[in-house]
């Protein structure tokens, strides 16, 4: 099993053949700048006392407040969120909003837990963190299996300790209390918009077919935008496994059963494969949105897509990357094709600083500009280097993070 963040730092010392970072610059991005640990106990509806471990790294905050999510999920690890804090500064800085890295995650089977369960979870963790967080130093959001209810109970619990509102402090919040139009499907909807930049270059039809891994917030709804403009979405998986339908599914019906059974398996109307045979769909475009390390140097070669567009967060191996990149299939990276998310965050936040809120159809218009000036920004380094979206990618983010860092005096 690759290690997160030893794939972070090989990344990283890839874009440094290329661009050659200042040397000081590239020692201080060999570690996140702070990292805190906090044991967290939970009282459970049984009155038995559980202690939960959960984490943040605060990567890098030269461009910016450090800025990411908070995932609960039982793989949790400190290589995990290491790498992932990295991927957030990297991240921020290709879409260019005034925004570090940072990450958080709880060793957790959310799934196994009541609402309070959950509930008195999210609120210890913010007890065990709030002293590093803030509007201005360190703002969370949801990711894996976090979703807005989490996001309140956790912007309440800040504000309970602080003693004064702080919408700012946590993005993704429900609209009631703050939130921002467009953040619930934001990185899907930034997704759409660079696969739409993407098949342009490679000459990709309108009709262009399309499997998708992971079904969760990202999948389903990117699964539902590609359908309804004109892409046939051929196969989509869960944890469970695969479903297929090359004349092309239903996806509001799969979503409908989904709701209703917990898993898109069993869905009437298609056919169910395995999962390591997932990524041997004949689609077009393949778009692994569920976990790092789906796709190594084992499956790899299963991949027939055209297209591949990395909405989750690190889900091809540095192994898998260099044969992809031999047979020269274009890869939009992770820190690009799912930046959407955190742009949208960021937006959140501007509306929270201003106390004034936009309408769903201004705030698509930003992130449509905001992602399709980042794809540009992508491909003119990638012409300019003559190399992969990856590496123009990093050489986009390395610089203008080297750049803030310089300008500070920290090297
Ligand atoms: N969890 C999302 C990501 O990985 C969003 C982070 C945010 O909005 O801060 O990009």
């Amino acid at each position: 099993m690759t290690d997160p963040f030893s794939s972070a730092l090989k990344q990283l010392s890839d874009v440094n053949e290329l661009i050659k970072l200042d040397a000081n610059v590239f020692a201080q991005l060999q570690n996140p700048q702070k990292f805190l640990e906090v044991s967290i106990p939970v009282k459970m509806d049984d009155g038995s006392v559980k202690t939960f471990a959960g984490y943040r790294s605060q990567f890098n905050d030269a461009r910016g407040p450090f800025k990411g999510g908070i995932r609960f999920h039982p793989d949790v690890n400190v290589s995990e969120v290491k790498a992932l804090s990295a991927w957030m500064t990297w991240k921020t800085a290709v879409v260019d909003i005034p925004l570090g890295g940072g990450k958080g995650g709880v060793i957790v089977d959310s799934r196994k837990l009541s609402d309070g369960e959950l509930e008195r979870l999210a609120r210890g963790y913010i007890q065990g963190v709030y002293k590093l967080i803030g509007s201005e130093t360190d703002v969370p959001a949801p990711d894996v299996y976090t979703d807005p209810r989490i996001m309140g109970w956790m912007m309440d619990e800040y504000e309970k300790l602080v003693g004064v509102h702080r919408p700012g402090v946590i993005t993704g919040k429900p609209l009631s209390i703050g939130g921002s139009q467009v953040r619930e499907y934001s990185t899907a909807q930034g997704a759409f918009y660079v696969i739409r930049e993407a098949a342009k270059k490679l000459g990709l039809e309108k009709g262009a077919t399309v499997a998708i891994e992971g079904f969760g917030n990202a999948g389903s709804h990117l699964a539902s935008i590609l359908q309804k403009n004109g892409y046939k979405i051929i196969a989509v998986s869960d944890s469970k496994g695969m479903i297929v339908n090359c004349m092309g599914l239903d996806v509001e019906q799969v979503k409908k059963h989904k709701e209703m059974t917990g898993s898109v398996m069993h869905y009437e109307g298609s056919e169910e494969v395995k999962i390591p045979h997932c990524i041997a769909q004949e689609a077009d475009i393949f778009i692994p949105s569920a976990l790092e390390n789906s796709i190594t140097a084992e499956n790899v070669n299963d991949i027939k897509a055209k297209l591949i567009v990395e909405v989750a967060n690190g889900p091809i191996t540095p192994e898998a990357d260099d044969i992809l990149n031999k047979k020269n299939i274009f890869v939009v990276p992770d820190i690009l094709a799912n930046a959407g998310g955190v742009a949208v965050s960021y937006l959140e936040q501007v509306q929270n600083a201003y106390g004034y809120y936009w309408k769903e159809k201004d705030v698509l218009g930003k992130l449509e500009d905001i992602m399709k000036k980042a794809f540009e920004d992508v491909w003119k380094e990638k012409m300019k280097y003559n190399t992969t979206m990856r590496l123009g990618a990093y050489a986009l983010a390395l610089r203008r993070v080297e750049q803030a860092m310089k300008a500070r005096g920290r090297i």
